[in-house]
């Protein structure tokens, strides 16, 4: 293109005076505000330009362009992006879908202290300051057998504040098999470093003996630290140390006996593979001073780390500043509290994720029965008849790093499209209205039941019903 005729072009592009005055424009300007629709189409106005500087060949008339690029634009930013999803995945715990969905009780927790003043940090009875952390220190002490607990943003910053504390400026002795990586930023290593730490490595990969860290400890070791492995398995030849004699050795030499227990298992569940699990009460028992997990795993809350353990430790992070970055949020301490009462009184089947893990199969094939009678109603009402809709059998898991080698074995609804691929289906499902995040295997779009909370069976039915109708816009199906 000649300068001439560029210049042109671009003198063609509709003013924005214009544009934003249209009825077209109007419709986003009631939620996005008229200044950031102004900007988002200033935007989109100058990657035209750009392209059109670049010698990019342009085929629509340029308005018309616009506005398509604009409306998608603006389309995008009319929705929050975090928003409620349907887990199909059969993963109990996930942690890019959030984790831990909150119990009813829970969640009428947040709903009454989020939009009202409270309690936080006020003592009614005397009419002054009260302790955040009092709301739910003796609630895990009567659960787990503490003697004091602390909470405090996730459980990574229970770690590093449980060894800013015990450990700043001195030596932690670990295991070699269990400097763990959580979700690709939380590193054992890493946190130790943050806390001012040394860390002391012992033992290899798949053993570690008693004598490896009594041979290691110095003057200036503070800590014996036991991670639990998470997300992984070392399987074959593995030796690691019991933490009675962990507890021993520490105690005789006056250091501190620490654990990182990850998930936290508060309580016994009734799945087969959780009785190789120790609670938070057995570790304690067994001589933990401190014990490290997080509320949003197995425990079935929301965001939080619990350190719990000995009172004179706990009160020093109690005292220190760095507590004052990593408190918690009222309607997280409402969320959590709700959650806890539910172990109190015996109620935790009533905790989603403690509900999920424990479904037997039965219940889950029931479920799946239901589904699938559902979904083949769906695909009648908008007469498909190139689907193939069938219960089948599913692997299941715990997620959030627990258990990865144990599968729950459970049911789901596997659907075939014959002209298309279970990707392309897999992805209408996810981009539905209503997001269904489904598993995929055998070239099947597997919607696992186990993961599914009350309600969700329609909910699902409705993004299928238009997934079909959007594919069949594009492919009508051949006439059978
Ligand atoms: C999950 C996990 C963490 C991190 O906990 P968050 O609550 O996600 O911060 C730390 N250590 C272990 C062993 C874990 O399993």
């Amino acid at each position: 293109m000649t300068n001439a005729n560029t210049n042109n072009v671009l003198r063609s592009i509709p003013a924005m005076d214009e544009l934003l005055n249209t009825p077209w424009a109007t419709q986003f300007s009631g939620s996005l505000g008229r200044e950031t629709v102004k900007n988002i189409i200033t935007d989109v106005l100058d990657g035209i330009r750009n392209e059109i500087r670049k010698g990019t060949p342009i085929k629509a008339p340029l308005n018309e362009l616009a506005v398509l690029h604009a409306t998608s634009l603006l389309g995008k930013r009319m929705l929050s992006t975090l928003k409620p999803v349907i887990n199909a995945t059969g993963v109990v715990i996930h942690t890019n879908l959030g984790r831990a969905p909150l119990a009813a009780e829970a969640i009428r927790a947040v709903h009454a202290i989020s939009g009202a003043y409270s309690t936080l940090e006020y003592s009614l009875e005397e009419g002054g300051r009260g302790g955040r952390n009092d709301h739910v220190e003796w609630i895990l002490c009567h659960i787990t057998g503490a003697e004091a607990a602390l909470v405090v943003n996730n459980n990574a910053a229970a770690v590093l504040l449980a060894l800013s504390v015990t450990a700043a400026g001195r030596e932690v002795i670990v295991s070699c098999g269990e400097l763990v990586e959580i979700g690709d930023s939380f590193r054992i290593p890493e946190i130790l470093a943050f806390s001012r730490a040394k860390m002391t490595a012992v033992g290899c990969t798949n053993a570690t003996r008693i004598s490896d860290y009594r041979n290691a400890i110095t003057e200036n070791t503070a800590v014996l630290l036991k991670v639990h492995p998470s997300n992984y398995r070392i399987a074959g030849f593995v030796k690691s140390t019991p933490r009675e004699e962990l507890a021993e050795l520490a105690a005789s030499r006056a250091l501190v006996f620490m654990e990182d227990l990850g998930s936290g298992l508060l309580c016994h569940v009734e799945a087969p593979f959780t009785n190789q699990e120790q609670s938070v009460r057995d570790c304690l028992k067994a001589g933990s001073r401190i014990v490290t997990f997080s509320g949003d795993k197995l425990l079935g809350g929301p965001q939080i780390g619990v350190i719990a353990g000995s009172k004179q430790l706990i009160d020093k992070m109690k005292h220190h500043q760095l507590l004052r970055a990593l408190r918690v949020d009222k309607m997280t301490l409402a969320a959590f509290e709700a959650t806890l009462r539910l172990y109190l009184c015996g109620r935790q089947t009533e905790i989603p994720v403690i509900g999920m893990i424990e479904s037997d199969k039965s219940a889950l094939l029931k479920k799946a029965r239901n589904l699938c009678r559902i979904l083949k109603r769906a695909v009648a009402t908008v007469k498909a008849t190139d689907f193939t809709i069938a219960v089948v059998e599913t692997c299941d898991a715990v997620g959030g790093g627990s258990y990865p080698t144990d599968i729950l074995p459970g049911f789901g609804v596997a659907i075939s499209l014959r002209s298309t691929s279970a990707e392309t289906l897999a992805t209408g499902l996810r981009t539905a209205p209503i997001p269904v995040i489904p598993g995929i295997g055998d070239g099947n779009v597997i919607l696992h039941v186990r993961t599914l909370l009350s309600g969700d069976d329609q909910l699902i039915a409705a993004s299928f019903t238009e997934v079909v109708n959007r594919l069949y816009a594009m492919h009508p199906p051949e006439s059978s």
